[in-house]
């Protein structure tokens, strides 16, 4: 009976193979040709699915019926699915899915169209087409749009399960999405379209075995393909690929919250920007209130760098801002917020922090900026002169005449504390600010907590 079986088990493996190259083909070729051509081939691929499911069956032993058209044809629809939403975006692959559903409905309505026909005494029907084919064809569509778009929603959810489950182990995640969808598909398709007939059970079970080795077929074919021959470097942005890494894939999410980190982040410094600071300032004030924990605010400017600009040009003055955010950000905790404010100007939110243990983070913030900013040094590698000077109001001239080598960078802190001096975003904003005014009129390059 095994040599009997061998041809059609062969064949079943060959229309695998034929119809995963023409997939992984126009894959390949989607950025020449679009993605037509493979929404046009599942559209060919899901319609003969119905057709053949309702016609043939493999018999492997007298219980066991495999349909090539559930086995082989439908997981391609899955497989073209979780394909889209891995290279393209959740948005495309709902559009596909969409189009896979109404090319179902189509179907099932030409269907009942071929039924009229059939039933006419008139029609030249030369290979017996037996009407009641296409009078079941409804309800398998019907079952089969239904299960695919469950299908459809479940393998995208299910991936970024196993996602989180696997990180970087592309054919786990793959594999084992699949091989759940799948399963499910079986038991809800057969379910809908066969459960009152006899060969019910051997039907379901045959549909498992069968697709259970599809998933593994397909998921390592597919694995292959994006790993060797559609590797795309788009997820530069924020964390460099791990040396050695091949699986540079990035899903729908993964580069959704990229892009959302992006988004915070001032584009000169790296660190959040002022939309951020604005939506985050209420956001842990709400939570403070709510845990009644304290959280402190520091507004921080730049002493002088209007000089610095004039004296030494932007690009400088630029690489001056940059180290700024790096000298506060060493200092700083990872639960701190540190955010371009404006201009030369930045503020930290820390959460669960009361002004006295503020008064000392901001301390020593003041302190580190002379320490590792300078101007004047054409790389930030060059060494440091010896005098360490401070850029003083006594400086200006000086710096206007080009006497200064190189200088220090000072900074001023103004602060303010929830709840204890203000309650709401405004009044910590204006507190924090006036009292780094105040630092400025009183001399710069110190740490303001109170009115003076
Ligand atoms: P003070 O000590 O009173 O803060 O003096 P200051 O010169 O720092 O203050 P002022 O606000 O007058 O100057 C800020 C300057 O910062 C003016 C503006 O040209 C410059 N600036 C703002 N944003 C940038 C930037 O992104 N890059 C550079 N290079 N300069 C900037
Ligand atoms: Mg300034
Ligand atoms: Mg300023």
């Amino acid at each position: 009976m095994a040599t009997e079986l061998l041809p059609q088990l062969a064949l079943m493996f060959l229309e695998t193979v034929l119809v995963t190259s023409i997939l992984l083909t126009f894959f390949r070729l989607r950025s020449i040709l679009g993605l037509a051509p493979i929404y046009t081939m599942l559209g060919v691929f899901f319609q003969l699915a119905n057709l053949w499911s309702a016609t043939i069956y493999v018999r492997i032993t007298p219980e066991l019926l495999v349909s090539p058209g559930s086995v082989v044809l439908f997981p391609s629809s899955i497989l073209a699915v979780l394909f889209i939403y891995i290279k393209e975006d959740a948005g495309e692959a709902r559009r596909l899915i969409y189009a896979l559903l109404a090319s179902d409905i189509v179907g099932s309505i030409l269907s009942l169209m071929v039924v009229l026909h059939l039933r006419d005494p008139h029609i030249f029907n030369p290979f017996n087409l037996s009407p009641d084919l296409f009078l079941n064809m409804p309800r398998l569509d019907l079952v089969g749009s239904l299960t695919l778009y469950m299908d459809a929603i479940l393998i995208i959810l299910v991936y970024e399960f196993f996602a989180r489950k696997f990180g970087r182990s592309l054919f786990w995640r793959i594999y084992l999405s699949m091989t759940l969808v799948l399963i499910f598909d079986t038991v809800v398709f057969v379910t809908g379209a066969f459960v009152e007939q006899p060969t019910y059970l051997s039907i379901l079970l045959s549909g498992l075995l069968g697709k259970s080795i599809t998933a593994l077929l397909y998921s390592t074919v597919l694995t292959i393909y994006l790993t060797r021959f559609d590797v795309t470097k788009d997820d530069e942005a924020d964390q460099p690929p791990a040396l050695g890494d091949l699986f540079e894939v990035l899903t729908y999410r993964q580069k959704y919250e990229a892009m959302k980190i992006r988004a915070s982040r001032d584009g000169l410094t790296n660190v959040y920007n002022r939309a951020f600071f604005d939506d985050v300032l209420l956001s842990e004030l709400a939570l403070s209130e709510r845990s009644g924990r304290a959280m402190s605010l520091l507004m921080i400017d730049v002493d002088f760098f209007k000089k610095v600009n004039d004296t030494y040009g932007h690009t400088e003055g630029d690489r001056v801002l940059v180290q700024v955010a790096s000298a506060l950000q060493s200092i700083l905790r990872q639960s701190d917020f540190l955010c371009r404010y404006g201009g030369e100007e930045f503020a930290v939110i820390l959460p669960g922090t009361d002004r006295d243990q503020a008064i000392g983070l901001a301390q020593r913030l003041c302190a580190e900026v002379p320490k590792t900013c300078r101007v004047g040094v054409s790389s930030i590698e060059a060494p440091l002169v010896a005098s360490g000077n401070v850029l003083v109001e006594s400086d200006r001239e000086s710096c206007q005449t080009g006497n200064l080598d190189e200088f220090s960078i000072t900074a001023t802190i103004g602060l303010a504390s929830y709840p204890k001096e203000a309650t709401a975003a405004q009044g910590l904003i204006k507190l924090a600010d006036s009292r780094l005014y105040q630092g400025k009129q009183s001399g710069r390059n110190r740490v303001v907590p109170m009115e003076i």
